[in-house]
């Protein structure tokens, strides 16, 4: 393969020369100026991280965004990975999975009652195809909104047929309603979830392979967690055993303050394999974001938000989904394929 600075990026070679020139005129600083060492950090990135392509993944990966904690960044990861992901060329669904519609107004899509969303997907079982919506601003990223009308959905699958499994068997039909069609495959499929347990974050664990877990890096980080894993491995036991926690974030990280690098190091200690290198900085920009409906990526792209955010996808795109411990040789090979 072909090696740009980039890893996993075919650059040509002019690019790759222009890149490391410009990286070049980068002037070196020490650490007695701490805002010129961080502004010419972040011109590095912006110069390593612009225009950045991601390969392909051999299949379809479906990520669930889940923590029972309320206000991790569950839903700013959603948007801005996604938003990041397709702007590195590959295509990309986001299925907003919470009654709160934040990821809707965040991807700018019309979400007010009565749009056709999630909900008619999940209690009607209207096809996704009918409910999706682009993204205006980022090329190649889809939507399924989600309205006030979702917050009755929990109540409502109680009585459903195959109530778990709805979502999944939305999503199913409309990756192959895609290919008969000829149109382009779903690379990745993102869900937000609400931040709690109920069925429609079963579904969304139903519908997943990986669970990518947002952790604030603050104090009581770590509590809820446990029964979150527990969760899942009760997901994985009796409804869908190929359910594993592929992905951690830290988020809102804050490196000047001891508690968060603290948190940091403890996480990385429990899930070495699993923890992005990339943190996510506590942003304005990134907060800012939502109230324009855009993702940071659009609203300030060189932000060091926008930048973190798509240092998280790049190693996202990289990391080849892992196998579940419960497989068999066959679904083994099966998931490598
Ligand atoms: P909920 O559990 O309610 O769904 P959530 O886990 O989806 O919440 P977000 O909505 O993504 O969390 O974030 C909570 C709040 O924190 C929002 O106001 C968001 O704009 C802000 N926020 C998220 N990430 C950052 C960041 N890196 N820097 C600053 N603010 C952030
Ligand atoms: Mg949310």
């Amino acid at each position: 393969m072909p090696q740009g600075i980039i890893a996993g990026q075919e650059l040509p070679p002019a690019d790759d020369a222009r890149r490391a020139a410009l990286l070049q005129s980068v002037p070196e600083t020490d650490d007695t100026t701490p805002l010129a060492a961080q502004l010419a950090e972040d011109a590095r990135r912006r110069i390593r991280l612009q225009g950045a392509k991601f390969d392909k993944p051999a299949e379809t990966r479906i990520f669930t965004i889940a923590n029972q904690k309320g206000g991790v960044g569950k839903t700013t990861t959603t948007v801005n990975i996604a938003g990041a992901l397709a702007n590195g060329g590959l295509t990309v669904l986001v299925i907003d999975n919470d009654p709160q519609g934040n990821a809707s107004t965040a991807l700018g899509v019309d979400h007010h009652a009565g749009v056709p969303s999630t909900y008619d997907v999940v209690i009607e079982g209207t096809p996704v195809a009918d409910v999706v919506q682009e993204c205006a601003a980022i090329p190649g990223l889809l939507v399924v909104p989600a309205t006030i009308d979702l917050s009755g959905a929990e109540i409502e699958l109680v009585s459903k047929v195959a109530r778990e499994n709805r979502l999944r068997n939305a999503v199913e039909s409309y990756l192959s309603w895609r290919a008969h069609e000829g149109l382009e495959r779903i690379d990745y499929v993102l869900i937000d979830c609400p931040p709690s347990l109920g069925l429609l974050t079963i579904n969304a664990f139903v519908a997943a392979r990986e669970v990518m877990i947002p952790i604030q890096c603050e104090y009581y980080a770590l509590e809820g967690l446990s029964q979150l894993l527990n969760n899942i491995e009760l997901i994985r036991g009796h409804l869908n055993p190929d359910l594993h926690v592929s992905t951690i974030l830290l988020t809102m990280f804050d490196k000047r303050t001891n508690l968060a690098r603290e948190v940091a190091d403890e996480v990385r200690e429990h899930f070495p394999v699993e923890t992005l290198e990339a943190t996510i900085p506590r942003s304005v920009r990134i907060s800012e974001a939502p109230s324009y409906g855009q993702t940071v990526l659009t609203y300030d792209p060189g932000s060091s938000g926008a930048l973190a955010y798509m240092e998280a996808a790049q190693e996202v795109a990289e990391r080849a989904p892992r196998t579940n411990h419960h497989t068999n040789a066959a679904s083994a090979e099966e998931d490598n394929r």
